[in-house]
């Protein structure tokens, strides 16, 4: 396997645009308001960056997002995880009051634990609304934790909460950076967005950023360990599956683990003068 097509393939894959830190920031030409600017022309950190995961229940916050936010931390920006409900119906066993009240015991020691916040929006599982007031309550804690990046649900899922999380934060995002809409706090422009790899948003989704989380890949996963359906509790072995899969996508990027993100396709539109 050691043959030179395919060493050349994993060397792309691991040191060209697509393997970096998401501390890179760089004013962008063409930038519109309210929307993340084009991608990035270099590829190396450039200092603390604070960033978000806005997730559809806090299970996918931490366990597919987790690994960006605990990285950008442990680089010295501040993190914030953002459910925009509880997932207090993710139980067979255990009635929704008090299993959301546990999902929220464990997100908030799992946010501790990587020192970062955890935050609520408390809309019911499996019916968050698509609407404005929700994108505006996000645009709203955008505002406040002003993340220079985003991670959140790619759309094509199977659950309808997650593709209402997707729709909802790129409504947020676009609010959050227009100063004409008048909030609370001043506006904030996000100036980049990533959609996480989840075992539920399968469709159509390709990895085209390998992010290197060995510095943080044992925190991250004692803090996951903080909820009960990490351990396989509710069915599915998350446990096994993110740690699985950041040990393959550190394998395909030349890092010891790492994550695949995926970016909006302006997000990867690239202003040069020359090739
Ligand atoms: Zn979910």
């Amino acid at each position: 396997m050691d043959h030179p097509s395919r060493r050349s393939f994993l060397k792309d894959l691991g040191l060209g645009t697509s393997a970096f830190s998401l501390a890179t920031e760089c004013a962008q030409a063409g930038q519109m308001p309210g929307r993340p600017p084009a991608a990035d022309l270099g590829s190396q950190a450039s200092g603390p960056t604070n960033i978000m995961a806005i997730a559809a229940h806090p299970g996918d916050a931490f366990f597919a997002m987790g690994g960006p936010v605990a990285l950008q931390v442990h680089l010295g920006g501040q993190g914030a995880f953002l459910s925009l409900s509880l997932g207090e119906k993710g139980s067979s066993t255990i009635a929704p009051a008090e299993y959301g009240s546990l999902q929220r015991q464990s997100a908030e020691r799992a946010a501790k634990a990587l020192a970062a916040r955890a935050e609520f929006l408390n809309y019911p599982d499996g019916e968050i609304p698509e609407s404005d007031d929700v994108a505006f309550a996000v645009c709203d804690l955008i505002r406040q934790y002003k993340p220079a990046i985003i991670v959140t649900h790619w759309r094509g899922s199977w659950h309808k909460d997650h593709r209402a999380c997707y729709r909802v934060v790129d409504n947020a995002v676009f609010y959050a950076g227009l100063p004409a809409v008048q909030r609370q706090q001043p506006a904030h422009t996000v100036k980049r967005l990533f959609f996480a790899e989840n075992w539920e948003d399968a469709e159509g989704f390709a990895a085209d950023t390998y992010l290197d989380i060995t510095p943080v890949f044992d925190p991250w996963l004692e803090a996951c360990a903080a909820f009960p359906m990490w351990r396989g509790e509710t069915g599915f072995r998350y446990n096994d599956y993110y740690r699985s899969l950041a040990i393959g996508r550190g394998c395909l990027s030349g890092f010891t683990y790492a994550v695949a993100l995926m970016s909006p396709p302006e997000q990867l539109t690239r202003h040069v003068r020359a090739l």
